[in-house]
């Protein structure tokens, strides 16, 4: 393939990526039928002889722009996804090319460099204790499965037991608390890791989806404690200090699930939820989410580092690995990586310390904005909108699908469904960058338009 060829198809992508993202704020938000239709096109058999690159960025953007889902725009509030920032996109396509394998610092010094530089600010940002690690995964699951993988590590050492040399087989027993409101993804690391989703202790939770601290079971050096920060249908927080001080004190592993809410810490104004999180030992939190980075980009962090560094370390004589500095594959279950690092810093540097906290707050205003158009049309907010997200009812299970269902019908917003402690209820999160007040307004018109659409005439 020549060279020339190559950077026509940069060329072409930059242009045709610019155009995309100048559109997004009037484009539909799902994708309208005729292009779907056209997904169609791309089922062919591979040809025998390859495509020029500028052709085939032409022809992913003609047929595959139409067809994403725009949730990089500013009127996207499904599950609890966020955008990526600008400055997080351009880093993204220069650390593309570079093609980086950010596994060792010797095959790539910078994108060691930048993880360092990361991890720090975000010990910063979030008040992590001293001396605390982490790493970068794809996500929240593995930040969620790295963070109890080291849990488990500390918690068998300390009675004695290998756990990565000789398996679960055998080992002593260890309990694992979660609250009833745990996220799928934490079981899911829980059954990855042989613990099992259904060998758990579940604490009953109040309305609001947070654990009960008073019916928490007794804790022992035995336990590992998963806490969540930032509910994915309420937003509320697990009494994370009234937790953390009786597992600290009776040896237990405090693990919290903030995929989202986590930086909820960055800011002051929710010192309240968020009391008590630094005192766990070990978090999962996602970058792609409400830190705006593109995909895949999640980050776990422990409060003692060779933890983990113990649990996911493998070596072999020709790897060559350093002792001197940290080695971003000793903390990792990935070995090759691309180097996501490149992009959490870039967030982090492009909105600073005010900007974190600035972000995770307007966001939050934009949900109470949501909460209030909602509530004062008429319709009931089932929960305390502590966060981002905002849970409403139209009525009936039924009509509430179909006030659904129509908006997302519509293009101009789009919420997901769910169904909270037995209502159904529609879910929205706000947690882009790009969301402003305009949006949250038409968004807002748009839901009461659905609502309205949805009422049979007697
Ligand atoms: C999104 C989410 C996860 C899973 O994160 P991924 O990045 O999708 O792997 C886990 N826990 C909570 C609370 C979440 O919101």
């Amino acid at each position: 393939m020549e060279r020339d060829s190559g950077h026509a198809a940069l060329d072409e992508a930059a242009r045709r990526a610019h155009a995309y993202l100048e559109g997004l704020g009037e484009r539909r938000v799902s994708p309208s039928p005729a292009a779907l239709a056209r997904l169609a096109e791309l089922a062919h058999p591979l040809p025998a002889a390859g495509t020029d690159p500028t052709e085939i960025i032409r022809r992913l953007d003609d047929l595959g722009s139409p067809a994403t889902v725009a949730s990089n725009g500013g009127r996207f509030f499904g599950f609890v996804f966020g955008g990526a920032l600008p400055a997080t996109i351009a880093a993204g396509w220069l650390a593309t090319a570079w093609d980086q394998n950010a596994c060792f610092r010797s095959a790539s010094p910078i994108a060691a460099a930048l993880e360092d530089v990361a991890l720090g600010w975000i010990g910063d940002v979030l008040g992590l204790p001293a001396g605390f690690g982490g790493a970068f995964v794809t996500g929240a699951t593995m930040a969620n499965f790295s963070g109890l993988a080291a849990a488990r590590h500390a918690l068998l050492a300390r009675l004695g037991w290998d756990v990565e040399a000789n398996g679960l087989f055998g080992a002593p027993e260890l309990r694992v608390v979660v609250g009833e409101e745990v996220h799928v993804s934490l079981l899911k690391a829980l059954a990855m890791l042989g613990l099992g989703r259904d060998r758990v202790i579940r604490v009953p939770v109040d309305r609001q989806g947070r654990m009960r601290p008073e019916a928490l079971p007794p804790l022992d050096g035995r336990t590992i404690v998963c806490i969540q920060a930032g509910n994915v249908n309420t937003g509320a927080f697990d009494p994370a200090a009234a937790v953390c001080a009786p597992a600290r004190a009776a040896g237990a592993w405090v693990h919290v699930d903030g995929a989202f809410g986590l930086w909820a810490l960055a800011t002051p104004a929710l010192a309240g939820p968020t009391d008590g999180i630094v005192a766990a030992d070990s978090w999962a939190t996602d970058g792609h989410k409400w830190l705006n980075v593109p995909y895949d980009s999640g980050i776990v962090l422990v409060r003692r580092p060779e933890t983990l560094r113990a649990a996911m370390a493998a070596t072999a004589a020709y790897l060559a690995i350093g002792t001197a500095e940290r080695e971003p594959a000793l903390y990792t279950p990935e070995s090759s990586r691309r180097a996501r690092g490149v992009e959490i810093w870039a967030a982090l540097l492009s909105l600073g310390r005010d900007g974190i906290a600035d972000l995770v707050e307007r966001c939050c205003g934009h949900a109470r904005a949501f909460a209030a158009g909602l509530e004062a049309a008429g319709f009931e907010i089932l929960n305390d909108v502590v966060l981002n997200q905002v849970l409403v009812s139209f009525g009936t299970p039924e009509r509430t699908l179909s006030v659904i269902a129509r908006l997302q019908a519509d293009g101009v917003a789009w919420c997901g469904g769910t169904v909270w402690q037995g209502r159904t209820a529609m879910r929205i999160s706000v947690s882009g960058w790009a969301t402003t007040a305009a949006d949250v307004e038409r968004a807002l018109d748009a839901i009461l338009d659905a609502a309205r659409s949805t009422v049979r005439p007697a």
